[in-house]
């Protein structure tokens, strides 16, 4: 998988949890235990008494997390930020606590890996008017780079990006060829072949006719995998 700009950086996911994935030189980085990137679990309040998942306190996966937000306003993220909008108090509480948690945790990310932070999910989708507020908190925390502005930002696509480059950069659309295009139709018909020929074949009154059947299915399936193959390696 190649990927434009930037080589190094992080991606938060922040949905029903938060993920995070680690890529070095455009390459994503595992680790020795397939762990690397485990933000989510770093303790970054010690004296919170919010529990993870994993059974710890004060991970930032259980303070960061969208659900946060969402249950101060009847569990609808986009109704936490029309409130945070109208200037609610109690919603502008709960976000400034959240935005120092987060703060704190690209400031630390930043610090390890000194690289590009893209926020994704359904808060990448809804901070956009929001992220000065972000900005400001990191910058102050920051003291070699003060322009959180620019290594940290909102995906580009907004809602369930299907592939990483999609999520930051809106390129690379989501599956493995565009909906109108040669190889999707040609597989369409491979498709249809194969359904009009298990309709048909246990109705054909005649064994030469079954036999006829059986190798248009087979065709049709022979015909996707055909293309599948010729495409891959073209694209
Ligand atoms: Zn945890």
């Amino acid at each position: 998988m190649a990927y434009n700009r930037p080589r190094q950086y992080d991606l938060f996911e922040f949905e029903q949890h938060n993920r995070q994935f680690l890529f070095l030189d455009g390459k994503l980085y595992t680790g020795d235990n397939i762990r690397a990137g485990e933000l989510g679990h770093v303790i970054i309040d010690p004296h919170s008494r919010r529990r993870c998942y994993c059974g710890q306190c004060g991970c930032f996966d259980a303070i960061c997390n969208v659900a946060v937000l969402e249950s101060c306003a009847g569990g609808s993220l986009s109704r936490f930020f029309e409130q945070l909008a109208a200037e609610e108090k109690d919603i502008k509480k709960v976000w400034n606590t959240y935005t120092n948690h987060l703060a704190l945790a690209i400031h630390n990310l930043k610090m390890m890996l000194d690289c590009t932070i893209i926020i994704g999910g359904y808060l990448g989708a809804e901070i956009g008017p929001f992220i000065d507020d972000l900005y400001r908190k990191i910058d102050k925390l920051s003291v070699f780079t003060p322009y959180s502005k620019a290594y940290v930002y909102p995906c580009k696509y907004k809602r369930e990006a299907k592939t990483i480059q999609h999520t930051i950069d809106g390129s690379c659309a989501p599956g493995l060829f565009p909906l109108v295009s040669i190889p999707t139709i040609v597989g369409c018909v491979g498709a249809l072949l194969i359904i009009i020929a298990a309709i048909a074949t246990p109705i054909a009154k005649t064994q030469r006719a079954r036999e006829i059947w059986f190798y248009v299915m087979s065709g049709g399936a022979v015909l996707k995998i055909v293309t599948m193959e010729i495409a891959r390696s073209i694209l």
